[in-house]
């Protein structure tokens, strides 16, 4: 007569099972419970885990005979292994494809969806909407495939989904797993005739889902956005999450670095050298009236700062640096008569005198006008500097004037 039969009754076993039926009774009841196949089982597979360590033990079984539960406590027989640990010991390893020691139910994968946003949008925030199709767990059935009831364990693995046979080599025990054939790896069958109509007995049904994303003031370019638990729903998987990954589309008139925004202005020659004024349209469609003091000289792409009027940042909100580079628009050749020319003469600094030491040898040449191809080329020789090889230099010789 043993003191108390609870450990038994968890392994389904009686009290006098010889030590082969209770590890067969383990086999069987923690591939059925493990939490991998049903999170809703993980308390049922722990106590399956306990009361195995304890009956396969042979001291501990002793006592646990003789005295009942209260009799092991004291040597710590609920701080053993983890049922978790004792089934990964027991089967050797992954028993449900691969994903090693587990706790808690598995999760799904996170969906990725890239959101392209405007500047404009980051500037301001906005609320978009976006849709997806996912899938959810059936509403009707609520993801059994079918009627109450209707739902049978396959007796072919007893519901595992998985043929384990464990061959012995000596001391070490291997394992041998492959799908169930006989349900499909699903360690369940339902008639044809007690399927969910709804789904098919698929147990999950799609669904559009319309999602709000919260473009904030600042956000960053790559930024992710978590919508947790929102991707597809599956029987015994947690969902994984939807998430949404900002890409700033490029500007025409502006460019991006961290909080900064760059800008570049053409002014014409006159507001140059004179001043006056230009206008900038900024991302909320207002415009920056500024002001070049005359007397100031603007030189070609000068870099000047507009403090506290580039992008918020996020989430202080503080407005970092608008740089404006200038591009300064001459006029054309030949723009005015001799008449004027003498008169600029008179206006502008003189021309300095030529830096040339009195005995140097002399010769005039002449300046050619290239092509917009010959200058764009000749352009990317000058930047890329020495590294060019000899004989690609730009043709000038060919420009015909
Ligand atoms: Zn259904
Ligand atoms: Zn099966």
């Amino acid at each position: 007569m043993v003191k108390d039969t609870k450990f038994y009754d968890v392994l389904e076993v009686p009290p006098n099972a010889t030590d082969s039926e209770i590890k067969k009774a383990y086999r069987k009841l923690a591939l059925k419970y493990h939490p991998d196949k049903n999170p809703n089982t993980a308390d049922k597979f722990k106590e399956i885990g306990h009361a195995f360590e304890i009956l396969s033990d042979r001291e501990k079984r002793d006592i646990y005979d003789q005295f009942g539960e209260e009799g092991l406590s004291n040597d710590g027989g609920m701080g053993g292994m983890s049922a978790e640990d004792l089934f990964s010991s027991f089967f050797g390893g992954n028993v449900f494809g691969g994903r090693g020691t587990r706790h808690g139910p598995r999760k799904g994968k996170p969906l990725k969806h890239v959101l392209k946003v405007s500047l404009e949008d980051i500037y301001l925030g906005k609320t978009t909407k976006l849709s997806l199709n996912k899938n959810v767990i059936c509403p009707k059935c609520e993801g059994r495939g079918g009627k109450e009831g209707a739902v049978k364990q396959c007796t072919t693995c007893k519901g595992s989904g998985v043929k384990v046979s464990l061959r012995t080599l000596g001391p070490m025990v291997q394992q041998i797993q492959q799908s169930c054939d006989a349900c499909n790896g699903e360690g369940e069958i339902i008639k044809e005739k007690d399927k969910c109509k709804h789904c098919s007995g698929k147990k999950i049904v799609n669904e559009r889902k319309v999602l709000e994303v919260h473009i904030d003031k600042g956000m960053k370019n790559g930024q992710e956005i978590t919508f947790s638990g929102e991707a597809d729903q599956s029987p015994g998987i947690e969902p994984g999450d939807v998430i949404i990954q900002i890409e700033e589309k490029s500007h025409d008139r502006f460019q991006r670095r961290g909080d900064d925004l760059y800008y570049t202005a053409k002014i014409n020659l006159l507001t140059a050298l004179a001043g006056g004024q230009f206008a900038i349209k900024h991302l909320d469609e207002r415009y920056l009236v500024v002001n070049i003091e005359a007397g100031e000289v603007i030189k070609p792409d000068q870099l000047k700062a507009i403090r506290h009027h580039g992008m918020p940042s996020y989430r202080h909100h503080d407005f970092g640096t608008l740089f404006v580079k200038f591009d300064i628009e001459f006029p054309p050749s030949n723009w005015v008569d001799k008449q004027v020319i003498m008169t600029l003469e008179n206006i502008l600094p003189s021309r300095p005198e030529l830096a040339i030491p009195e005995n140097a040898m002399t010769e005039d040449v002449e300046l050619t006008t290239m092509n917009d191809e010959q200058q764009r080329s000749a352009s990317n020789h000058m930047a890329n500097g020495e590294e060019e090889e000899e004989g690609h230099g730009p043709s000038v010789q060919c420009a015909q004037q």
